[in-house]
């Protein structure tokens, strides 16, 4: 049975503790809110008064926290979870953090003989309840299996990103793109409502073209990752009814700043001569600019 120290039992930290010690582990649980400690004790672990105490002979300590800066602070503040921790330690980081910090975290734990991984999660706060969070780890290939036991416990699939820190990094980009797709669908939506359309039909219909079902499954593979830029749906025509989509949400007052800001990229392939590629060529010309090949 693994001793585990879990840091963090705010909104996914104490229902991934409670699945922890739902698989027949013991859980000392810290955490700087007292009514989580008293949650957690209610679940069936044990608490304590500190980062340290809690990894006091844990061989895993997980971290569930706001920030790097938090975890940094559990961790190597006095009274923190290093203290506690040897060289068997292995610290799972599962929050969503910078993956600098992550890297500089790694590192000065290093310092100290102690591996890290990251394993930041996908989905929301009931499936952490239901043990199934999408966990995105990076790390050693070693520690990862250490930890992949538990890590089950907590969701499915647990995907090994390439790497120590690699987990932090896809964390990010999935959520830079669902958080900025949530913007555009509720334009998408509203421009629909404003023009006088049921929102149900127009998800309906959505659902059946790259709008809704997404251009890594649709358009990319078929073009630009394919090396075809011959023109399914031209750049300039997606210009055209970008700037179409423009002038009915200023007509009907509706705000589309995501909309507005896609005209820049768009404006940009057509400077460059490439109006008449297919319109996933604004994805090879978005990793020029990054310095991709
Ligand atoms: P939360 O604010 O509900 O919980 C954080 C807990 O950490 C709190 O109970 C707080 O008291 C405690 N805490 C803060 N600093 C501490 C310290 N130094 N020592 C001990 N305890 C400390 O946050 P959450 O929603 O559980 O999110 C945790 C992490 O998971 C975040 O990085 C978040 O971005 C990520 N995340 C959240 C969700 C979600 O749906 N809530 C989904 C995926 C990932």
């Amino acid at each position: 049975m693994a001793e585990i120290a879990f840091i963090g039992l705010g909104t996914m930290g104490l229902p991934m503790a409670r699945n922890l010690l739902r698989g027949g582990h013991t859980v000392a649980g810290f955490d700087l809110n007292p009514e989580a400690l008293a949650q957690h004790r209610r679940h069936g672990g044990t608490v304590t008064a500190s980062a340290a105490e809690a990894a006091q002979g844990a061989t895993f300590v997980f971290t569930m926290l706001p920030t790097g800066a938090d975890i940094r602070s559990a961790l190597f503040d006095p009274g923190g979870a290093v203290e506690g921790m040897t060289s068997e330690t292995l610290v799972i980081d599962m929050s969503t953090i910078h993956p600098g910090e992550c890297d500089r975290l790694r590192a000065d734990l290093a310092a100290r003989s102690i591996a890290m991984i990251d394993a930041p999660v996908g989905r929301s706060s009931a499936h952490a309840h239901s043990g199934e969070l999408l966990i995105m780890a990076g790390g050693e290939p070693d520690d990862l299996e250490r930890a992949r036991p538990l890590l089950a416990l907590l969701g499915d699939p647990i995907v090994d990103c390439g790497g120590p820190g690699m987990g932090a990094r896809l964390k990010i980009v999935n959520n830079f793109m669902s958080i900025g797709l949530n913007v555009l669908t509720a334009e998408a939506l509203t421009l629909a409502e404003a023009s006088g359309l049921e929102v149900p039909l127009t998800i309906e219909v959505l659902s059946g073209t790259a709008a809704g079902q997404g251009h890594m499954q649709t358009t990319y593979p078929a073009k630009a990752l394919a090396g075809d830029l011959t023109p399914g749906f031209m750049v300039a025509l997606a210009a055209k009814d970008l700037r179409l989509a423009l002038e009915l949400g200023a007509e009907l007052q509706v705000p589309l700043a995501v909309g507005q800001a896609a005209q820049g990229p768009y404006q940009q392939a057509l400077d460059a001569g490439r109006g008449g590629l297919d319109w996933s060529a604004i994805y090879l010309m978005v990793r020029e600019l990054a310095g991709l090949d």
